[in-house]
């Protein structure tokens, strides 16, 4: 019972941070989603194809803090956008936490930006656990990842404010029936907010920005 009892001290420390990081995105009117899903899903080239479309419309302006093991690489991905990235490596943590993303608070510029990105480390498990003060956790998968991941992995479904579907231009190429997935989705989270995109080739990911920047409407009280 003692490993529970720490498990528990550590939430209740990081998410005292996160009410501070709420706070402060909220006075700053920043929109924050916290971007989830295992390892090669496509969260990087999503945002990639997300700051293309929003730098297009030039409707809002984004930034983006980068959570990742090792390595900048997600970053540099990023680079061309002109945009403000942070990187936090973890150091072996396979997630981020609310004083991981407090203390970069002060490198992003938040009186100009109105929609921040926090791309969390690849992980469909214990992110879903740790709140960093945004304002919804998005949850990533790929149809190549199976119809099954849903009821396999529920808590980051009933903590999401939406899914993204990733990878549709290799349905031709699966045996996946993407009807079973939303209704695997729907067994979790009734009417979970859901977009079926393809990162890769841009498919779907217009109706995705427009939920994005529906969210940047919304006045934080
Ligand atoms: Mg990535
Ligand atoms: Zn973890």
């Amino acid at each position: 019972m003692k490993e529970i009892k720490v498990f528990s001290n550590i939430l209740e420390a990081n998410d005292r941070l996160a009410e501070q990081n709420r706070k402060n995105l909220a006075e700053k009117k920043v929109t924050a989603l916290n971007l989830i899903g295992s390892p090669g899903c496509g969260k990087t080239t999503l945002l990639e194809n997300t700051l293309k479309i929003i730098a297009e419309r030039d409707e809002i302006k984004a930034a983006v803090i980068e959570g990742d093991i090792a390595t900048s690489r997600d970053a540099e991905r990023l680079r061309k956008f002109d945009i403000p990235i942070v990187q936090i490596n973890t150091e072996g943590a396979c997630h981020l936490d609310a004083g991981m993303v407090c203390s970069v608070m002060d490198d992003l510029p938040l009186d100009e930006i109105d929609l921040l990105f926090i791309e969390n480390v690849g992980n469909l498990v214990c992110p879903a656990d740790f709140d960093l003060g945004e304002r919804g956790k998005v949850v990533v998968i790929s149809v190549t990842e199976g119809e099954d991941k849903p009821q396999k992995y529920p808590e980051i479904f009933l903590n999401s404010a939406c899914v993204t579907v990733n990878k549709t231009d290799l349905l031709p190429y699966l045996d996946i029936d993407i009807e079973k997935l939303y209704n695997d989705i729907d067994t979790v989270r009734k009417g979970l907010p859901r977009y079926a995109v393809s990162a890769k080739t841009g498919e779907g990911c217009d109706a995705w920005v427009d939920w994005l920047e529906s969210l940047c409407n919304y006045a934080p009280s």
